[in-house]
């Protein structure tokens, strides 16, 4: 294993699998990050876990860098980038798993990339019949922990880690000329790590934003996010 300190924060590991770029601190780490899975031992597979053909000296043993599952090559042979898994290469996966991982790659081209630039919204805490007027840039903070809320780079309203979010759900108002339902914000639920309370957040869309498709890309990719760090919660067995 071996440790460079100029990675901000980031240590890069080789396991059999390939060499991943991962935090330093496991704390620290992605929410959106999955485990790496334990791979299907050589001696209990003598044939390939998809197509059946025996293995033999010819036809070699290949393991799934996703789901750890034992193939042989033309079952296993797509080399997918996989971010998820911090690998630094395209790694080799089984069929179903380069199907799941190209789709969830959009995740980290387009919506990771609107979350880290962020967007315009008003902020509003129904629960202290606040409403925050002055409008704030919400972002994703680079480690992907936090959602952060600031204005000139002020911090308007404390952080939320993304990890204690509970519920979300889109805010909606009204109808358009065509009967399209009108989205103009999300509503988060999220506890706070110390008192364990459940606090509520709205990111309202201002009317007079001159960027509304920015902050609905942003309501989006945060849905997306939440539902990633849902399944990496799920994967550690969290
Ligand atoms: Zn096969
Ligand atoms: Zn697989």
């Amino acid at each position: 294993m071996a440790t460079n300190p100029n990675q901000g924060g980031k240590k890069l590991v080789r396991s059999k699998s390939g060499l991943r770029m991962v935090a330093a601190n496991s704390a620290f780490r992605s929410p959106f990050e999955l485990e790496e899975p334990p791979w299907v031992p050589d001696s209990e597979c003598s044939q390939c876990m998809s197509c059946k053909a025996k293995f033999d000296f010819v036809k070699r043993k290949h393991h799934c860098r996703r789901c750890g599952k034992c193939y042989c090559d033309k079952c296993c042979q797509h080399k997918v980038a996989l971010p998820r898994l911090c690998f630094l290469d395209p790694v080799r996966l089984c069929y179903d798993c380069a199907v799941i991982t190209q789709k969830e790659n959009e995740f980290y081209d387009k919506q990771l990339k609107v979350l880290l630039h962020g967007a315009a919204f008003q902020l509003s805490c129904p629960d202290d019949m606040e409403n925050l007027s002055e409008p704030c840039l919400c972002k994703l903070s680079a480690d992907h922990r936090f959602l952060l809320f600031e204005n000139a780079g002020h911090a308007k309203h404390s952080p939320v880690e993304l990890e204690q979010v509970v519920a979300i759900q889109i805010l909606t108002a009204g109808e358009d000329s065509q009967g399209n339902i009108v989205a103009n914000g999300l509503s988060i639920k999220h506890k706070e790590r110390e008192s364990g309370e459940i606090r509520h957040l709205q990111l309202i869309i201002s009317a007079t934003t001159d960027n509304r498709r920015q902050s609905l890309a942003f309501v989006g990719a945060v849905q997306k996010g939440v539902k990633f760090m849902y399944e990496a919660k799920e994967s550690r067995g969290l």
